[in-house]
This record gives structure tokens, sequence and C-alpha cells, in this order.
């Protein structure tokens, strides 16, 4: 259902230190990427952020959101967030009262500070209200830029979710090397501890 990768400064980041990175140990010395593609648990189909920002519908779907059942609605009213952004889910709920909708397009993404040279990881989203189309824009934590989502060409098995979606970034990986794309310009990514440019995957995982 998803796609993560750690991406990491291929001078610092060892392959030993992969195991402090998903225990989230921050003692690591080089800068890494976590980014993840696609939907997250409870939170993959338009339904659920509906339901998540308290939007009462009957479903049209005939077939149920889990395999293992669809949990209460009460799970989701607690989740109280796709976005993690108190200023985006502001607008969310102005876009409903002004009579926008969610649309199929939506899971996490990476995005790309221009000035920091880093990447992140946040939850895309579409709401439409006829041909007008809200998306949001998350601001970068560190210098308050706004940060411009990318998508991953090696993320193959995700690409279907986001077909509609024009990126100006686009990430290749190439001779192991990642490589960021923006109107035929490259971006870069830099490593805080060493300086350096060149960045890696060092591991991909399926997520659900
Ligand atoms: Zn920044
Ligand atoms: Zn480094």
């Amino acid at each position: 259902m998803g796609l993560g990768y750690t991406i990491g400064c291929i001078e610092c980041v060892k392959e030993e230190d992969l195991d402090n990175i998903e225990n989230e140990n921050n003692n690591i010395k080089g800068t890494f990427f976590n980014i993840h593609i696609g939907g997250v648990m409870l939170c993959f189909c338009k339904e659920q952020l509906e339901k998540i920002y308290g939007i009462n519908k009957k479903y049209k779907r005939s077939y149920r959101l889990l395999s293992t059942g669809d949990p209460p609605d009460e799970i989701y009213k607690r989740i109280g967030s796709a976005t993690g952004n108190e200023n985006i889910d502001k607008i969310i709920y102005e876009k409903i009262s002004n009579g926008y909708e969610f649309t199929e397009t939506l899971g996490d993404l990476p995005y790309y500070c221009e000035t920091c040279k880093k990447l992140c990881t946040n939850f895309y989203f579409q709401m439409e209200k006829g041909k007008d189309i809200y998306t949001p824009n998350y601001i970068c934590e560190k210098c308050n830029n706004i940060l411009e989502v990318a998508f991953p060409a090696f993320a193959e098995e995700c690409s279907e979710d986001f077909e509609k979606i024009n990126f100006k970034i686009n990430i290749y990986e190439e001779n192991n090397l990642i490589k960021l794309i923006s109107n035929g310009k490259e971006k870069i990514l830099k490593c805080d501890c060493c300086g350096n440019e060149k960045f890696s995957i060092m591991e991909c995982l399926l997520t659900d």
C-alpha cells in the first residue's frame, strides 16, 4: 500500500546506522531522509479522510475499506488529523464548509526544501469544487520556505495513485545515487555533517 525509503549521505550514513534510524535513535552523525509514498494506515481512500474530518456521508462503494473489516467511526474521530498540521486542517474545515470535496488523489509524498536542500514527507491531498482544486502548501519547519512536492520514479508501485499530479520535481536513482530534476535542472541534497551532495537509497520498506 505504501513504500518507504531511507536515503542517506554516502559518506556519513552506514549500513549499521539503519537499526538506529528505525528505532528513531537520533545519535546518527550524517544526514538521512525517511521518505514515504502512498497510503497510510486508516487513511488510504477519500472516505477515510471524510471520516477523519467529520463528514458524514453514506458510502457509495460496495466493498469494505479494510479486509479485516472497517473500524468504528470513533477511531477516525480520534485520529483527528491526516496532515498533522493545524494550519492546513483549518483550511480543510473552511473548504468543507465552502462545499469542497476530497478527491481520490491522496497519500504521503516526499517534499523538497530548496533552501535547506532536504527532503521530508507530508500528507498530500486534493479538494475540489467544480474546476477549483485546492492542494496543501507545507512549510519547511526550519526556514519557512514553501516545500515542493516531488515524486520518486523508483516508487513505480505507487505511480498510479498520483498520476493526476503534475510534479515539478522528480526523483531518480542513477548509478546508485539520488538525482532530483526540476524543469530539466538538477536540484541537490546536502549533508549538514560533511557537506557532501551524494545520497543513496539505503533501505526500501513496504508499508501498510
Ligand atoms: Zn527549509
Ligand atoms: Zn555526510
